[in-house]
């Protein structure tokens, strides 16, 4: 059984690991410490890890990201200050581990990751998924599109990721959203990228995306403007439709995550990012990711840090209204 977004419930939840007797940084890194889904009852989301990037075109080393961002997360504290509310005492919140898949066939690996996907929202819990490269975004979405209909995915990322084929591979990383806009996942009149940044190949790159469903608010755009009004953009675009969240950590500046595949200069930093994801909780996130984390060139846990913030905001996006 699971809370819909307007149920009143007062029910207990199994919460992270009691950090006053257990020190954060002993024991196994679930995500925040919070219990495994073999724990509990029943989850109103599932945090999953899909270390996956066989779809990469430059640095390779996403499939280590969701143990990065576990391991990261060990200080995440079950109060949201800003938000105000306690994720994990408002919704049933646990770890389903990894979704082991094939990394010698990107085609296999796509449909193993949504079949897996598939599963786990059976019972009604939404996924925040930790990749793993972008790739796992179109997999995920076809199983979002199975539940929910044609979804406004915002998106978050230094690159359009809309392009359509790289050295013929239609499936790759930087692919996924023109893929599921093709296929009819995404409600072309709903989706949103914010950060976007870095030389392109052609300016009909743009013309491309636009016409498969996405608004643009480009990192220099969030700088000119300032926060409130890209954030009032953003809420304008997404209105009350269905969102799925898709964080590609080089949104943010290589000065704030390092540790990723495809780094741009001129990028957001987590503190803004942190605040763009705060602005989704008044929105319906039927799903969320955050993907790219490369932790070979991260130093100091500045990406998988704010990887697990990243998804700590997501999560917190995810708690009921009322
Ligand atoms: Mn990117
Ligand atoms: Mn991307």
């Amino acid at each position: 059984m699971n809370a819909s977004d307007d149920e009143e419930v007062e029910r207990v939840t199994v919460g992270p690991r009691d950090s006053s007797r257990t020190p954060r940084y002993a024991g196994f890194a679930t995500f925040a410490l919070l219990p495994r889904i073999e724990e509990v009852a029943r989850a109103d989301v599932a945090v999953v890890g899909i270390p996956f990037d066989t779809g990469v075109s430059y640095r390779p080393g996403a499939r280590f990201g969701p143990a990065h961002i576990r391991e990261s997360s060990r200080l995440l504290r079950p109060y949201n200050p800003v938000q105000d509310t306690s994720p994990f005492a408002r919704m049933q919140v646990a770890d389903a581990g990894d979704i082991a898949v094939n990394p010698f066939s990107i085609d296999d690996a796509v449909r193993e990751i949504e079949e897996r996907a598939d599963e786990l929202t059976a019972g009604g819990a939404r996924l925040l998924t930790l990749g793993g490269d972008h790739t796992i975004a179109l997999p995920l979405l076809r199983s979002t599109a199975k539940r929910h209909g044609p979804v406004a995915v915002v998106h978050f990322d230094a690159h359009l990721d809309t392009w359509d084929t790289y050295f013929d591979a239609p499936i790759t990383h930087g692919t996924p959203f023109r893929r599921a806009s093709e296929e009819g996942l995404l409600d072309r009149t709903g989706c949103l990228h914010i950060g976007i940044r870095g030389p392109l190949y052609d300016r009909d790159d743009l013309a491309d995306d636009d016409r498969l469903g996405f608004a643009v608010i480009g990192s220099h755009e969030v700088e000119r403007a300032g926060m409130a009004v890209a954030l009032q953009r953003m809420h304008d675009r997404l209105g009350d439709r269905p969102v799925y969240v898709s964080v590609d950590i080089d949104v943010l500046d290589p000065a704030h995550a390092p540790g990723t595949g495809t780094p741009e200069a001129g990028g957001l930093t987590s503190r803004e990012l942190l605040e763009f994801l705060r602005g989704l909780r008044q929105h319906r996130s039927v799903g969320a990711d955050v993907v790219e984390v490369a932790p070979a060139y991260d130093h100091a846990q500045l990406t998988g840090i704010a990887a697990s913030h990243v998804a700590y905001e997501l999560l917190t996006s995810m708690v009921p209204a009322s």
